[in-house]
């Protein structure tokens, strides 16, 4: 929300978002373990706790950028890279088009092209054990107070449910199980698949499961390690291309936008790309590892296997939540100065 601000665009995704005042977490039996409060977040931190739709995101900031005369070409796919020239960086797209540039910024995600051409020896992402799958859900009664990120620590697996001020019920589950290698599973299989993993949890997750017109999913989840470099040359990595993690901690998104604004002040205050590029790796290592390794603490009790983790993960979650608590404040107080200069 910091980075929106400076961006000027925070008072429409909050216009869209809803504020997010704090974290339930309970167990198979419906027992609450902890609470993570949020509602000082506004005042600690500059900015609450927001909860937005992907797309209301992408939308708020398609439209500032439209706004500013941002050019954008959709549709076009990198394939190649040409770097031979001291002065410039030439991009090559699927449809036989080229674009040539000072520098080019790969922001193209986990699966990146440009990570791929330019580090061919960077590790692949690693499956992190667990599957994805989500909701939108209207026109329930559910023991989930509103605005508060209700999850549950199930026996078999994890769900989060959020309960907007319309009475939505946005959701996400995370599990150990989802279709073999090449399989095709419909939202009905999905569902059924969902509603054996939960069948031990609280009777509020079936109906809520039995209630959401289409089961969306499914993601498999990575987990980008080791990325030895960011940059080489006039090309450089931001976001999930360079970092991404599970979304245990649910930063990725935030650590992709923070990514810009910290490259966008090196490349105004370093000028010469491959210093400027080194400077914002500097600024942001540390930061992104820290937090992939919270993600990856928050995954692991999330599908235990059997009994004997259950009863430990259960004793221990109430430590790892006050942990988490703290955590998560530590990274919100993160801040990028967009008028302090950074060389
Ligand atoms: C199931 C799931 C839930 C998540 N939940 C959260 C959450 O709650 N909060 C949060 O902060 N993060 C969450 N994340 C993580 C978040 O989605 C990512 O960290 C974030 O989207 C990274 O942004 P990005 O711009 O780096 O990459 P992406 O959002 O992946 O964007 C990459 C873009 O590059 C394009 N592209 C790819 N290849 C090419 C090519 N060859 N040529 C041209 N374009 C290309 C893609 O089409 C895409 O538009 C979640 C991730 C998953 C999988």
């Amino acid at each position: 929300m910091n980075v929106l601000r400076a961006l000027g665009v925070d008072a429409r995704v909050a216009e869209r978002g809803v504020p997010c005042s704090g974290f339930q977490f309970e167990n198979p039996q419906g027992r609450p373990l902890g609470h993570i409060d949020r509602s000082r977040d506004a005042a600690q931190f500059g900015a609450p706790l927001t909860m937005i739709r992907r797309g209301d995101l992408q939308d708020a900031l398609l439209d500032e950028a439209l706004r500013r005369g941002v050019q954008l070409r959709q549709g076009a796919s990198l394939v190649q890279l040409d770097t031979s020239s001291p002065d410039s960086v030439t991009a090559h797209f699927a449809d036989g088009s080229r674009e040539e540039g000072d520098v080019l910024v790969g922001c193209d995600g986990l699966r990146s092209t440009t990570r791929r051409l330019l580090l061919p020896d960077a590790p692949e992402p690693r499956f992190s054990g667990l599957w994805d799958y989500g909701g939108f859900a209207s026109g329930l009664k559910l023991p989930v107070a509103p605005g508060v990120n209700q999850m549950v620590f199930g026996r078999r697996a994890f769900l989060g449910a959020f309960v907007t001020p319309t009475g939505e019920v946005w959701w996400f589950h995370n599990g150990p199980r989802g279709p073999e290698a090449g399989e095709a599973e419909g939202p009905e299989a999905a569902r059924a698949r969902l509603l054996e993993l939960h069948r031990d949890d609280p009777a509020w997750v079936q109906e809520l499961l039995r209630a959401t017109p289409t089961v969306l999913g499914p993601w498999p989840l990575f987990d980008l390690r080791g990325v030895s470099r960011w940059s080489a040359g006039r090309v450089c990595l931001i976001g999930d291309a360079a970092h991404a993690m599970s979304p245990s901690a649910g930063q990725g998104a935030s650590l992709a936008m923070e990514d810009a604004q910290a490259l966008a002040m090196c490349l105004r205050d370093v000028g010469e790309p491959a210093r400027a590029f080194a400077a914002y790796e500097r600024l942001r290592r540390a930061r992104v590892e820290a937090i992939a390794a919270v993600a990856r603490r928050n995954g692991s009790g999330k599908a235990p296997g059997n009994r004997a983790s259950l009863w430990l993960r259960d004793a221990l979650l109430p430590l790892f939540l006050r942990l988490g608590g703290k955590a998560q404040d530590r990274g919100y107080a993160y801040r990028l100065d967009w008028e302090a200069r950074v060389a």
